[in-house]
C-alpha cells in the first residue's frame, strides 16, 4: 500500500477548459477518501490520472513519495472498479477471480490460496462456479470488486461503483466496502456524486467543484464546518436552508434580521465579530430549526406551512418565510399542517453565516 500525492494536477481536452485545474491532495498510507461533486466536476479525470490511464496536462503524482508520472499503468499496480464491471462473460466466477493472477504468471498453488483468500474476504464462496449471467447485479458487483482486489494493490480507485445499483442494495455495498476497507485497510480513493455514500464511507471527503478542489476534511468538518456555501449545500439530506439577511451594528453590538424579522444572534457572535458585512446569508440545516405557534424570543421568523411530509421516524415541514423556501425536520406526530402559521426559531450554536457576494464563510 501507498500514500497517494497529487501536486498541481492539471487536465485539459480541449485546451480551452480545465477538467482538472490545479488539484493538490495527499491521501496518507491507508486512508479512504472520497471525491465529491456533481457530475462533469472532474473526479473521473483525476482518477484516471492516478491510475495511468490519462495523460496529465501538468502537475506531480506521488505514490510513497516516488514519482509515477512516467511510470506505465501496469506497473502502478493501481486497482480499479468502475460503475460497469466487465466480468468475463464464458468464465466462471472462480475463474474470473483468478484471471489477474494468471496473467501475472503467478505459480497454480499461490493462485488457489489467494483465491480462497479473497473469496473468504467477499462471501462468494456460493457461487464460485456460476457463470457471471447467473449472478445478481449486487453479486456481479462483488465480484468486479474482488478481482481488482487479487494483486494486492498500492493503491485501491473506485469510480461510482454501486451507482446504478437499487438503494437498498447500494447501502448493504455501501456497508460493504466500508468494512473491506478496514479489514484490508488500502489506501483508497471513491469517486461519487453521492453525498451520502460519501459521509457514510469515507474517511476524509475531498468536494471538488469545477476542476477544483474546494474542501477536504473528515465528514464532520465537512458537514458542521463548510468553508463556504457551495460545500455547506452539497452535503446533507435535507438540504442546508439558506436565508439571506442583514447586519447590522448598533453600539458595537452586531444584529440579523431577515425582512425586519429580528434573528438572535450566538452571544460571542454579535459581541466580537467586527468583519460581519451588512448583506449575509445564513445557513442552517433542517435539524436545527424549530418551530412554534406563536412568536417568542427566540421564535421570530413566520412562515406559512407549504406542505408536511410524513418521513415515519421524522417529519419534514416545507413553509415559506416570506419569499424564502426552508425545510425543517421536526417529530413524526407532528400536529402542524399545510396552510398553518408557524414561528421559526434558529438554534444559534448551528447558525453558519456566508457572505452573500462571495458564498464564502465569515
Ligand atoms: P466527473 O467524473 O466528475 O463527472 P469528468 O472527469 O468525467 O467528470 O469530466 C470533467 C470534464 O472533462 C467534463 O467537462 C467532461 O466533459 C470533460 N471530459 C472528460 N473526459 C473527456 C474526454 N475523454 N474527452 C473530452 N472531454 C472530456
Ligand atoms: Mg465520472
Amino acid at each position: 500500500m501507498a500514500s497517494v500525492e497529487l501536486r498541481n494536477l492539471r487536465k485539459t481536452y480541449d485546451k480551452k477548459n480545465w477538467a482538472v485545474d490545479d488539484v493538490s491532495l495527499t491521501i496518507p498510507d491507508g486512508e479512504l477518501l472520497a471525491l465529491l461533486g456533481p457530475s462533469g466536476c472532474g473526479k473521473s479525470s483525476t482518477m484516471r490520472m492516478i491510475a495511468g490511464l490519462e495523460e496529465l496536462t501538468s502537475g506531480e503524482i506521488y505514490f510513497d513519495g516516488q514519482l509515477i508520472n512516467r511510470v506505465p499503468p501496469q506497473k502502478r499496480n493501481v486497482a480499479m472498479v468502475f460503475e460497469t464491471y466487465a466480468l468475463y462473460p464464458t468464465l466462471t466466477v472462480y475463474e474470473n477471480l483468478a484471471f489477474p493472477l494468471r496473467s501475472a504468471g503467478w505459480a497454480k498453488q499461490d493462485i488457489t490460496k489467494r483465491v480462497d483468500e479473497i473469496v473468504d474476504i467477499l462471501g462468494v464462496q456460493e457461487f464460485l462456479t456460476h457463470k457471471p449471467r447467473e449472478l445478481s447485479s449486487g453479486q456481479s458487483q462483488l465480484v468486479g470488486l474482488g478481482r481488482a482486489l487479487m494483486r494486492q494493490p498500492n493503491v485501491f480507485v473506485m469510480d461510482e461503483p454501486i451507482s446504478h445499483l437499487d438503494t437498498r442494495l447500494r447501502s448493504r455495498m455501501r456497508s460493504y466496502i466500508k468494512r473491506l476497507h478496514l479489514d484490508l485497510g488500502y489506501t483508497m480513493l471513491y469517486v461519487t456524486h453521492d453525498q451520502e455514500e460519501a459521509m457514510a464511507l469515507a474517511d476524509r471527503i475531498a468536494i471538488m467543484e469545477r476542476g477544483k478542489i474546494v474542501q477536504a476534511g473528515t465528514p464532520q468538518e465537512i458537514f458542521h464546518d463548510p468553508i463556504n456555501m457551495y460545500v455547506g449545500g452539497f452535503v446533507g439530506e435535507p438540504p442546508m436552508n439558506f436565508l439571506a439577511c442583514q447586519a447590522e451594528r448598533q453600539n458595537d453590538t452586531l444584529s440579523l434580521s431577515y425582512k425586519g424579522h429580528a434573528i438572535p444572534l450566538p452571544g460571542d457572535t454579535a459581541a466580537t465579530r467586527q468583519d460581519i458585512p451588512r448583506d449575509v446569508v445564513v445557513g442552517v440545516r433542517p435539524f436545527y430549526i424549530d418551530s412554534a405557534p406563536a412568536p417568542s424570543d427566540r421564535h421570530t421568523i413566520p412562515a406559512d406551512v407549504f406542505v408536511v411530509e410524513a418521513m415515519g421516524d421524522s417529519a419534514v415541514i416545507s413553509v415559506n418565510a416570506e419569499d424564502t423556501r426552508l425545510q425543517v425536520v421536526t417529530e413524526s406526530h407532528t400536529t402542524i399542517r399545510s396552510g398553518d402559521t408557524v414561528w421559526l426559531g434558529i438554534d444559534p450554536a448551528y447558525m453558519l453565516l456566508f457572505d452573500q457576494v462571495t458564498g464564502a464563510r465569515l
